[in-house]
């Protein structure tokens, strides 16, 4: 099942493709978390990125969509993937088809994950990630058993720089500006369909199963 995970930054989209991995055991491929690690490792593709993903921008199509064929193409095999934060304006949603097409590959599943603004600037500034593994935290919702340390690896946890209130707007003024389009082109297919993000994660967990069909 190849499954795309649709939302403003702040719905969940990483937590609940983490949950449908685990379920069917597929593969995520995430923009977001590509980048981070290739800025950690200061690779020539981490440094051309960075300025974009620093501002609050979207990094340039040509270098998001190479970078998400790549993978893509290596990691559907026959049961599929979640691509949680691609497409994210329609030219990427253009170059997916094409991409899904030329392994003879359709979108089975296109999840939006809609919240009021206010909560996903709450959710985005309290937000807190390992270092070390990735898992995340919320500093009122979800809170490690030790602060600042991960449950999972021990790693040290920390605030994204785009978490920040400046970036944040910034990311949401990307998101309405360039995003939120695409809502509406896949809201009018049938393998569309949308979940509140504004509920607590095991309700959420509830209806992208009954979603999954299984
Ligand atoms: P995320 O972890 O999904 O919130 O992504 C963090 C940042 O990575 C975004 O604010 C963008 O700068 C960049 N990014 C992630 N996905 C994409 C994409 N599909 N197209 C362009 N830039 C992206």
């Amino acid at each position: 099942m190849n499954i795309v995970l649709l939302g403003a930054p702040g719905t969940g989209k990483g937590t609940q493709a983490q949950f449908i991995s685990e379920r069917l055991g597929l593969p995520i491929i995430s923009p977001g978390d590509i980048l981070r690690q290739e800025m950690k490792n200061n690779t020539t593709l981490g440094k051309k990125a960075e300025k974009y993903v620093k501002s609050g921008a979207l990094v340039p199509d040509e270098i998001i969509i190479d970078m998400i064929k790549e993978r893509v193409v290596d990691r559907t095999g026959s049961k599929g993937i979640i691509l949680d934060g691609f497409p994210r304006n329609l030219s990427q949603a253009g170059a997916l088809e094409q991409m899904l097409g030329s392994m003879d590959k359709v979108i089975d599943r296109a999840i939006y994950f809609y919240a009021p603004e206010q909560k996903i600037i709450e959710r985005l500034s309290g937000r807190r990630v390992c270092r070390n593994c990735g898992e995340t935290y919320h500093v009122v919702y979800n809170y490690p058993k030790s602060e600042g340390v991960c449950d999972k690896c021990s790693g040290e946890l920390y605030q994204r720089d785009d978490d920040k209130p400046e970036i944040i707007r910034q990311r949401l003024e990307t998101y309405n500006s360039d995003t939120a389009p695409i809502i509406d082109y896949y809201s009018k297919k049938d393998y569309y369909l949308q979940i509140s993000a504004d509920d607590d994660i095991d309700s959420i967990k509830v209806k992208i199963t009954e979603a999954l069909g299984d």
